[in-house]
């Protein structure tokens, strides 16, 4: 990912047969797919990569099960079927995930079901035990061939409230169910980018830069980090920017040929809570339960704290979404609702997050009813130029048919054949996974010298490339960081081969320092000496760096400096550093 090599390559032959633009998730997943068929395909990020939705989701892996009632059954069947691939591609960051939904109510949205599913009324209500049920049967039958997970099970009130005795006691009975979720989805983009630029020498990939429209009809990348322009000549454009597909494409036409709007996104909001009761509370389980107001929020264990979320509200510009008052006290007053007796104290909101779905163009008064599937459309210019093929909704779990849906019309629009399919391909540190990781991890780490917890630590953050990683480590001398597991090689690491640009890549997306909260002020200046370093900033560059990452975790992320200087008392996990260390 050496940033001045590709704009070295793109000013030597600036004919690419693909530029995507945008590096969320969907623009990663259909650039690995044009880079696997041999394409000479350019991505451009005017970000950081999986900085917007692809950052924001509630890191489920899952079917869907409430699109169901909207009759979305081809999405519910493709997103399961999407869900056991990554359970097999990705096994380093996609597990399995029981699921636990309370009941209040036996009968109730049934009948509102069917009645939706005609289309006669788009107002949510409430989820009665009949509905729950029948929504789980259908999720059994379409993995019935796969089941890779157990069938859904009821569990009476008694059974239920010795489980999890903090539920609201009103509740009726509960169901339990499987689906997955993702540990780490901005890394697992990373990887997936990784595995495109190694496919082929004619794959590359910019973050912080933008492909602009000359008045002479023209197309450049502007690069935000070196202040260069280079023109580049595509012979097809994929607008893959999610949320912003509407603000991309103004870009794209000239002001006469503007096309009519794709898009109508939805902010949702996420805070992740360190509450150990609440933790314990949830036994280990999702729980997806509705709100008062009918609207299903979630709740799981996540990296040792809990996370939930989220709202639905309408937006028509993603750059500067963040959680607002009114949605955290949404969320809380959601939690005080399912589980009556627990009590959140403000500063034990660690982090917040928000994005902005990106969902098809749509008049619907309720924004839970649009449709989450996906499709593309070309748009031709009049004035000449490449076509623009535009990616138009999506989840994150059906990255990979979306990404092949892009590529196999980019492929037939460029007369050219798929060679490579992505079905069964790993992906990143999925490859070679093995059947028994604890006899992997005992022999790497006795090769590398390094201890069992810290090689599990490694495997978990990086799956099967931690063998890499160990081996970058071991070969010089390592050194911890205040107040975090991760060390100072393992971050240098990173920083050389993940297109590190800014502060916030490194504590937002390629590690989880931040969305743990984990984070402390001094760890924030420790890695940012460490990046200083390995950029070679002037004092003045590392300052307005500084700067610019706290002020973007306050204003985006509700974390204070006094947040993070609270954090810097010393704690009790300590990080196993020395490599050698057995
Ligand atoms: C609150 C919330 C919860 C969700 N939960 C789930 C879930 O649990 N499971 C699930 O499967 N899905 C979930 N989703 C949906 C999922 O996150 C998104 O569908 C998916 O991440 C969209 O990816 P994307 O690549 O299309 O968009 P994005 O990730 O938004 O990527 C678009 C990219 O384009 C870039 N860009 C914008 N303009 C330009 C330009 N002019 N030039 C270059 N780049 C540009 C942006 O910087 C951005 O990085 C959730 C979404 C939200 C918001």
């Amino acid at each position: 990912m050496k940033r001045e090599e590709n704009l070295d390559g793109l000013r030597q032959s600036p004919k690419v047969d693909v530029c995507i633009i945008g590096g969320g998730i969907n623009g990663i997943s259909v650039f690995r797919e044009l880079a696997l068929q041999g394409l000479n395909v350019l991505l451009i990020e005017k970000h950081d990569y999986c900085s917007g939705a692809s950052s924001a989701l509630s890191r489920m892996v899952h079917g869907g099960l409430r699109y169901l009632e909207n009759g979305e059954f081809k999405l519910v069947q493709e997103s399961l079927i999407e869900r056991d691939r990554l359970l097999r591609n990705a096994p380093h960051y996609v597990a399995p995930l029981p699921t636990t939904v309370p009941v209040f109510d036996i009968f109730s949205g049934l009948g509102n079901g069917i009645v939706r599913f005609l289309g006669l009324s788009r107002r949510p209500s409430r989820r009665g035990a009949v509905a729950i049920k029948a929504g789980l049967s259908i999720y059994d039958f379409l993995t019935r061939k796969r089941a890779l997970m157990p069938r859904h099970q009821f569990r009476g009130r008694r059974a239920t409230l010795a489980k999890w005795p903090r539920l609201n006691p009103d509740i009726k009975s509960s169901a339990t169910y499987f689906d997955a979720w993702v540990s780490h989805p901005e890394r697992l983009g990373i990887e997936l980018l990784q595995d495109g630029l190694l496919a082929t020498s004619g794959a590359m990939a910019l973050n912080y830069a933008e492909l602009r429209r000359t008045e002479n009809g023209q197309y450049h990348v502007e690069d935000q980090i070196g202040g260069a322009s280079v023109a580049v000549e595509p012979a097809l454009i994929i607008n893959a920017t999610g949320g912003w597909i509407d603000i991309a494409n103004q870009t794209l036409f000239s002001p006469e040929a503007q096309p009519a709007p794709l898009m109508g996104g939805t902010k949702g909001s996420h805070l992740i809570i360190d509450n150990a009761e609440l933790r314990d509370a949830l036994a280990d389980h999702m729980i997806y339960y509705e709100n008062e107001d009918g609207r299903i929020c979630i709740l799981f264990p996540y990296l040792g704290k809990v996370l939930v979320g989220s709202t639905d509200i309408r937006v028509d510009d993603p750059e500067t979404v963040r959680c607002e008052t009114d949605e955290r006290d949404y969320i809380l007053q959601s939690l005080a609702f399912v589980l009556p007796d627990i009590t959140i104290r403000p500063e034990q909101i660690v982090f917040q997050f928000s994005g902005v779905r990106p969902l098809p163009a749509s008049t619907d008064s309720f924004t839970g009813r649009i449709p989450r599937d996906h499709f593309c459309t070309v748009l031709e210019p009049s004035e000449g130029g490449p076509p623009v093929l535009c990616m138009i909704g999506g989840k994150w779990t059906t990255f990979r048919s979306f990404g092949e849906l892009a590529a196999d019309m980019a492929l037939e629009r460029l007369g050219r054949r798929r060679r490579v399919a992505t079905t069964d391909r790993p992906i990143g540190g999925g490859r070679a996974f093995p059947a028994d990781t604890s006899v992997w991890l005992s022999q790497v780490a006795s090769g590398k010298g390094f201890s069992g917890a810290r090689m599990a630590e490694l495997f978990a953050r990086y799956g099967m490339d931690a063998e890499a990683i160990a081996g970058f480590i071991a070969a010089g001398p390592d050194a911890a960081l205040p107040h975090a597991s991760y060390s100072v090689r393992e971050l240098q690491v990173l920083i050389r081969d993940e297109a590190v640009e800014h502060l916030e890549d490194l504590l937002l997306r390629r590690t989880t320092l931040a969305v743990s909260g984990e984070l402390s002020l001094d760890m924030t200046d420790a890695v940012l000496d460490l990046l200083a370093q390995e950029k070679r900033w002037t004092p003045g560059h590392r300052a307005s760096e500084r700067h610019r990452f706290l002020t973007l975790l306050n204003e985006r992320h509700g974390v204070g400096e006094d947040m993070l200087s609270a954090r810097n008392e010393p704690r009790s996990t300590e990080c196993d550093t020395t490599a050698k260390s057995g």
